[in-house]
């Protein structure tokens, strides 16, 4: 049998990630069996749904770069499709029409909830024939009256339903719009699903499904329902919590890779691993090794995936992410190094992408102002012949690289016989405008020797200032 999964969103709001952990697990069983994903939009519900939450969903699916093999389709394209099976199961006498008004219902619910009971639909119309003419009805679903419906759930386990607890689905609106529970089943069977992985907010659904599916005699796929995921709190992940769009995880300077890698362990384990390649999930990764208590979010361990990923994915890939940043945050690039350059020497210096940005704009722009406190502290009159003299040092190298801006900085201390401290600190303060950068070689070798001639003779004259006001 080949796989083939699914995720099936319903376009309400942005892509949170519980339901990026649901499509990653999907995806992954599908490409770990070398089968087929599919995506969804479950759009049925039109008041709710727009054209916004799909493109943010696909945004999101992008970013992340979990492809799909078909699709998207799109639900309320397949209206017609979904009304031949509605037709095919009351030709068959599997389904029926009920004329039962909603005041009617209501006042059966309340009875019901009276004594105690759970509100059913009675069965009122399942077999009778006196249909009153021009009334509108709703199609409802004949449900075994017996029997039991056993789920093999990959996560859950065997579970098992008594046909009586559940009552006649209407699968047709009066409205002559299909349901959402029925269109689900004819799209799982219609697109050839053979693992449905979904949340587990959808497990009292998937026994109807299953009495639909048999009806319509279509395969039953196997299912996987997947535990919420909690705040680090305990209590279920809320905007309160931080960032529950995925979009929102890419604008704080997340990397795709610590997203997913940090997603697939939120309830599945390999060992005791907590780095996975893509290609290491795909080989490991399978539905039975899912937990099923709930997992809480931790935001540290995503930042520590992130800093890893930082560090360790091929530069020139961290640049192509760390560049929507450098633009977001209005850092022109083309004066400057080369990004690759610079997330060489500052991936291991930042928790995020966007942090690495705002570090980083010194390399590209000339600053205004000195950091007020670096300038107070290292740019003092005692200052000014160091910078002087290393500034003539560094004018002198012909070839301008770390090593030879390292000797110019080590000579000019010697000469003067003075501490590196005397020198270094000024100097950084100069050349990037503040007192944090990485060491002092690689940095002013990126800034260009054009650039630090002239951030010294600021510094130079900044000094002067100073002392004559
Ligand atoms: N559309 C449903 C949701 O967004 C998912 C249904 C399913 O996976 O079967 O929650």
């Amino acid at each position: 049998m080949s796989v083939v999964t699914r995720f099936a969103p319903s376009p309400t709001g942005y892509l949170h990630v519980g339901g990026a952990r649901t499509a990653l697990y999907s995806w992954l069983y599908a490409k770990s069996q070398g089968g087929e994903f599919v995506l969804r939009i479950e759009d049925t519900d039109i008041e709710r749904s727009t054209e916004e939450a799909k493109q943010a969903i696909l945004d999101g699916m992008q970013w992340l770069g979990l492809s799909w093999d078909k699709g998207p389709y799109l639900q309320t394209e397949r209206f017609d499709r979904y009304k031949t099976f509605i037709n095919q199961l009351l030709d068959e006498g599997k389904a029926y029409k009920c004329f039962m008004t909603s005041e009617e219902l209501d006042q059966i619910r309340e009875e019901q909830k009276a004594r105690g009971e759970k509100p059913r639909y009675p069965g009122t119309w399942r077999d009778r024939t006196d249909h009153p003419k021009g009334e509108p009805y709703a199609i409802r679903f004949k449900n075994p009256l017996e029997g039991t419906v056993v789920i093999h759930d990959h996560i859950r386990g065997k579970i098992e339903i008594s046909n009586t607890e559940l009552d006649d689905l209407v699968i047709q609106r009066s409205d002559g719009t299909p349901t959402y529970n029925f269109c689900v089943v004819v799209d799982d069977w219609d697109m050839g699903i053979t693992h449905v992985v979904r949340g587990e907010d959808h497990i009292n659904n998937t026994p109807r499904q299953i009495n639909i599916l048999e009806a319509l005699g279509a395969p039953v796929p196997h299912y996987a329902h997947v535990s919420m995921i909690l705040g680090d709190d305990g209590k279920k992940l809320s905007k309160r919590h931080g960032a529950v769009s995925v979009m929102q995880y890419r604008d704080d300077g997340f990397l795709p890779q610590a997203v997913l890698n940090y997603l697939v362990r939120l309830g599945w384990a390999h060992g005791d691993q907590e780095i996975f390649s893509l290609s290491e999930m795909i080989e490991y990764f399978n539905l039975d090794a899912i937990g099923q208590s709930a997992s809480a979010f931790n935001t540290d361990k995503l930042i520590w995936l992130n800093q890893h990923y930082m560090k360790t994915m091929p530069v020139s890939e961290v640049a192509t992410f760390a560049k929507w940043h450098f633009e977001e945050q209005d850092i022109g690039l083309n004066n400057g190094p080369t990004l690759e350059n610079v997330v060489a020497i500052q991936a291991d210096r930042v928790k995020t992408l966007k942090e690495m940005a705002q570090i980083s704009r010194y390399f590209y722009e000339d600053f205004t102002e000195f950091d007020e406190k670096a300038a107070k502290k290292h740019l003092r009159p005692v200052a000014k012949e160091p910078l002087i003299e290393v500034s003539k040092k560094l004018m002198a190298i012909e070839t301008w690289s770390p090593e030879n801006i390292q000797a110019a900085i080590n000579a000019t201390a010697e000469d003067l016989g003075v501490g590196m401290g005397k020198i270094g600190m000024p100097l950084r303060v100069a050349a990037t405008g503040g007192g944090n950068s990485p060491s002092l070689d690689v940095t002013l070798n990126l800034l260009s020797k054009q650039k630090v001639e002239q951030r010294i003779d600021k510094a130079v004259s900044f000094i002067s200032n100073r002392e004559n006001s």
